[in-house]
């Protein structure tokens, strides 16, 4: 089963950046409002992910790093609805076959914390307030191949800080620290999508913003576009949801440099934070949740939608 594991392991935890926004999204599951990153080494040597959230009872706590554990798939049709953002228990598993993994945790209504290693499954009393910390150390050391496919630990850290940002947009309303290497990152404080945006776009866009929220034939965008810009460290700051959900989608990044195509003289970048929220039924559900592309119903609409949304919020901007 631990071969199993780590074949499944591949998929779900390329580089330690997978790890992170695993464990991230377990923790919003969880419904918590702050959640704190820690990493060292680039995630390699240990991760550490803590929640305010509901936390594990301690009896379903030797069950959680376990395949196909789930606590949150009750039907078949559920699992076909794929509700939360996790999927059907196979983090945790994958994550225990290349790592050695302990799982914090405290209900609401327990006296005490309990901490589980998932190496030998033994459970012991702990310390800690409600909620859950994942511990994950020394990644991949059993399984050299892929250790050696990873990059230096100052772009692993950095994959995994760009995970961070990546959930962190799509979830304003909940707080988010981060210590790389015992340095602590611009922390992420509870608030609204458009400051969320902007943290997350980083300083320089503070005053050189506009803002775009657009509604037309059932599809609403929302978000913020940077001015353009000749930092180039900005040209990847771009950041595109659909439904709450990351994506990645080469049309419509097509269609919102288009919009912006005036005022791109020079080598000029521009960084945006996007979200588009329309009717689920008009986006098919069969991509995988781990990936980040998605599929419109019509897509043509789609794109004409933003274009016409994001040049518009642009153009404003000039009179
Ligand atoms: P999934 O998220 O698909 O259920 P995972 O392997 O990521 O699968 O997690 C397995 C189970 O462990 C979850 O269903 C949940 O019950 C529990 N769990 C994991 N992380 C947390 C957390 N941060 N807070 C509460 N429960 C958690
Ligand atoms: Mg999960």
């Amino acid at each position: 089963d631990r071969l199993i594991s780590q074949i499944a392991a591949g998929e779900v935890v390329e580089r330690p950046a997978s790890v992170v926004k695993e464990l991230l999204e377990n923790a919003i599951d969880a419904g918590a409002s702050r959640i704190s990153l820690r990493i060292e080494e680039g995630g390699v040597r240990r991760i550490v992910v803590a929640d305010d959230g509901v936390g594990i009872p301690a009896a379903e706590l030797p069950l959680a790093p376990l395949r196909h554990a789930t606590s949150k798939i009750a039907t078949l049709d559920e699992l076909e609805r794929v509700a939360t953002l996790g999927f059907r228990g196979e983090a945790l598993a994958s994550i225990a076959s290349v790592a050695r993994l302990s799982v914090t945790s405290r209900t609401a209504d327990a006296g005490h914390a309990w901490k589980l290693d998932a190496e030998t499954g033994e459970i012991q009393p702990a310390a800690g307030a409600r909620g859950t910390t994942i511990e994950v150390l020394d990644l991949y050391a059993a399984t050299p191949a892929r250790r050696k496919f990873l990059k230096a630990p100052a772009t692993e850290a950095a994959h995994c800080l760009e995970a961070l940002r990546r959930v962190a947009l799509a979830h304003p309303d909940i707080g988010f620290e981060a210590v790389n290497d015992g340095r602590a990152v611009e922390p992420l404080p509870a608030g609204g999508w458009r400051e969320r945006a902007l943290a997350g776009l980083g300083d320089d866009y503070k005053s050189a913003h506009r803002l775009v929220d657009a509604e037309a034939g059932g599809l609403r965008l929302q978000g913020v576009l940077g001015a353009p810009t000749l930092n180039r460290a900005r040209a990847d700051r771009q950041f595109l949801y659909v439904n709450g959900r990351f994506v990645r989608d080469r049309l419509l990044g097509y269609a919102v440099r288009q919009a912006y195509s005036d005022m791109m003289h020079g080598d000029r970048h521009a960084a945006w934070v996007l979200h588009l929220w329309l009717d689920p039924s008009l986006v098919d559900a069969n991509v995988h949740p781990a990936k980040t592309e998605v599929r419109f119903r019509d897509a043509s609409a789609v794109r004409s939608f933003v274009f016409h949304a994001v040049q518009d919020a642009l153009r404003e901007a000039h009179r």
